[in-house]
């Protein structure tokens, strides 16, 4: 009797619920100190009353699996988890089927609460989901930033090109595709302060084609596009390396030549007024054209001479003289 009644004083000091049930009656026949503090209704007669304020047995009630089970074989355990609506609390039951000192048989439960336990897990579980949902958002702005990325360099390339299409545009003639003369200026500018830091000789071919009205006059307009596509052509095949062809101006086109004098140059110039002597073109079937050209060669003086202004005067000059002598001529200025 003693050492029952030290044992219920230690239950009353733990800092779990205990109580005895009897599986027969559902009479609450012992509850340490924290379950007779928590009781709901003291005064009612079962166990689901007293404990939890329900009209009828609790759905987790273990009573009924605990007598059902084989007296010499299957455990006497029992433990489930659940919830209880008046407290707001998580609990864990643990329950045992045993034999009362009096003889009858009780179920044994110790109730722990879980309650923290279970708003961890659950706030962690929570962290989890959101830490999952921001990576998966991360993942997708990544990705949307590559899009964006991928798109931008797209539109750079696009406009580069573009860029080098219009510069294009801009320094070349659009009709024989040869640099135009702002380009040409721009250009020789730079060859000429080269060609003085190395002390290099540079010379100008001027040609400009001889009665071309009268081919625009004879055969139209379109056949004197065409002769100065063929000139144009035939000027690029002459051309080095290193040579700027231009066509300054209607029927007038310019070579400039660095590292040539004006003896080489005007080698070169020869050739070409012959060349186009000898050009034949044929306009269809029946028609064929010829024509020819005059040309002035000068050469820098790439001591005194700022810009290539003075050398395209010569040249012009000299191209002049040729006009003024019959056309179909070169002249060239030795004088510098
Ligand atoms: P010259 O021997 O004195 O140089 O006589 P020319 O007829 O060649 O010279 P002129 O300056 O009298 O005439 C040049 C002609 O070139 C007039 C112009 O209509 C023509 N012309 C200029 N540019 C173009 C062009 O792009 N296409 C065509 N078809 N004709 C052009
Ligand atoms: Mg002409
Ligand atoms: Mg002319």
């Amino acid at each position: 009797m003693l050492e029952n009644k030290l044992f219920e004083a230690l239950l009353d000091v733990i800092p779990f619920r205990a109580y005895a049930v009897d599986v027969e009656s559902y009479e609450i026949i012992y509850a340490n100190k924290m379950v007779r503090d928590n009781m709901y209704a003291p005064q009612e007669t079962y166990c689901w009353e007293k404990l939890y304020g329900k009209t009828e047995k609790c759905s987790w009630c273990s009573i009924d699996d605990l007598k059902a089970r084989d007296k010499f074989t299957d455990s006497k355990k029992f433990s489930c988890e659940f919830f209880d609506e008046l407290d707001d609390r998580w609990l864990n039951s643990f329950d045992e089927l045993i034999n009362w000192p009096d003889g009858r048989y009780v179920k044994y439960s110790i109730l722990i609460d879980t309650t923290e336990q279970k708003e961890a897990q659950g706030s962690m579980l929570k962290s989890h989901a959101s830490l999952a949902v921001r990576t998966k958002q991360v993942k997708k702005t990544n990705k949307n930033l590559q899009i964006t990325k991928l798109r931008l360099q797209k539109t750079i390339n696009k406009l580069q090109k573009q860029e080098e299409e219009l510069k294009l545009l801009a320094s070349t003639d659009p009709l024989t595709k040869l640099f135009n003369r702002r380009y040409f200026t721009e250009v020789s500018g730079h060859i000429l302060d080269l060609a003085k830091r190395n002390n290099e000789n540079m010379s100008i071919i001027m040609l400009d084609i001889d009665k071309f009205k009268n081919i625009n006059d004879t055969y139209g307009h379109k056949v004197g596009d065409d002769t100065l596509v063929v000139f144009a052509e035939t000027l690029n095949n002459f051309k080095r390396k290193s040579d700027v062809v231009c066509r300054f101006g209607g029927e007038e086109f310019v070579i400039l030549l660095p590292e040539t004098n004006v003896e080489g140059a005007s080698k070169i110039a020869h050739k070409i007024r012959k060349v186009i002597e000898e050009l034949i073109i044929k306009i269809d079937e029946k028609i064929e054209l010829n024509f020819t050209v005059s040309v002035g060669v000068s050469q820098v003086n790439i001591e005194k001479d700022n810009n290539i202004e003075a050398a395209i005067n010569r040249a012009d000059k000299a191209l002049y003289q040729a006009k003024d002598t019959g056309r179909n001529k070169t002249v060239v200025i030795e004088d510098i």
